[in-house]
């Protein structure tokens, strides 16, 4: 793969050479060819294998008792891509006396590699009061084993391209966001406290659902933060270019999800969701046959852009 990009962009550059000697634009184009390259990879199929592994899980609900094997089942997921960098991050909650379980894999930055940047989505279910027991079945196809589904596919894209970014690109799948966003509150407050720079943060919760096929319909609605709005700009520039998503700023669920936390502790966070509510919400209907993993896959693909171009090593 990397030898292939390598061909194709000096092929690219000289020819650029001839007509233009200005620098920075044959940064700017090897940055873009490259991105371009890379993203086009991302496979619908593959983000519904991920969804499906998770849903035929049973229940992902934080209190049941297999929540150590959700975690695994997601770690072992990165491993299989070449992750070596991959842990468990654990934390106990009190008030239900359980132990919760994050799942966070590194991509190592060249430059700076204790600056991060974090790709993810929470990977527990719930059920809404009346819709069955979420100890025995909860399916969450959509909420959220699509974010969850989307962070696996840009991780294993961007480690299978052999990448090295300048920053440490970092995936993270959070426990108990259906309990108050309680994985993405400990690690925020975690990172915080121990002073970890995080460049920005990418949220994606329920980003698997949409009521149309045609793709010229489809809307992402990106949520920003008050300190994250220039990120938000870059965002909507990046996705309309590298994705064939419109998109939307509707903040409405600002606080819902687990970008927020990240937001109270200080950092740039951005939240993807689909525009447009999911009727399955929380129902024993959240399903995978459900859902459409090729808008999944637009929005994959607008991460996996965003997280390359501000990470972007010109000696790749
Ligand atoms: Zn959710």
């Amino acid at each position: 793969m990397k030898i292939v990009y390598r061909l194709i962009v000096v092929g690219c550059v000289s020819l650029f050479a001839i007509t233009s000697c200005v620098k920075d634009n044959e940064f700017k184009n090897k940055e873009t060819l490259i991105t371009r390259n890379v993203v086009e990879l991302i496979n619908a199929d593959s983000i519904k294998s991920y969804a499906q592994m998770l849903q035929d899980m049973g229940t992902r609900y934080a209190l049941a008792d297999n929540r150590k094997e959700v975690a695994a089942a997601i770690l072992h997921k990165f491993q299989s891509f070449g992750f070596t960098s991959v842990m468990l991050d654990s934390f106990y909650l009190d008030t239900y006396s359980t132990w919760q379980y994050n799942v966070v894999a590194d991509i190592c930055g060249r430059q700076y590699p204790d600056s991060v940047v974090i790709v993810g989505g929470h990977h527990d279910s719930i059920l809404r009061e009346g819709n069955g027991d979420p100890f025995v079945e909860a399916p969450g196809a959509d909420d959220n084993a699509s974010g969850v589904a989307v962070t696996l596919e840009v991780a294993r894209i961007l480690k299978s391209c052999q990448y090295e970014p300048t920053h440490t690109i970092r995936f993270v799948t959070f426990a108990a966001e259906e309990l108050g966003l309680l994985g993405s509150l400990y690690l925020s407050y975690s990172y915080s406290t121990n002073g970890l720079k995080v460049k920005f943060m990418l949220n994606n919760d329920m980003v698997g659902y949409y009521n149309s096929d045609d793709s010229a319909s489809w809307v992402v609605n990106i949520i920003d933060y008050q300190n994250s709005i220039a990120l938000r700009y870059k965002a909507e520039d990046i996705f309309s270019n590298y994705t064939c998503l419109e998109t939307v700023n509707d903040n409405k669920y600002q606080t819902r999800s687990d970008s927020y936390p990240f937001y109270v502790n200080g950092y740039k966070a951005l939240f993807f969701i689909t525009n447009g509510d999911d009727p399955n919400y929380h129902s024993l209907n959240d399903r995978v046959e459900a859902c459409n993993f090729r808008f999944a896959r637009e929005v994959a693909k607008g991460n996996c852009a965003l997280v390359l171009l501000n990470c972007f090593n010109v000696d790749n």
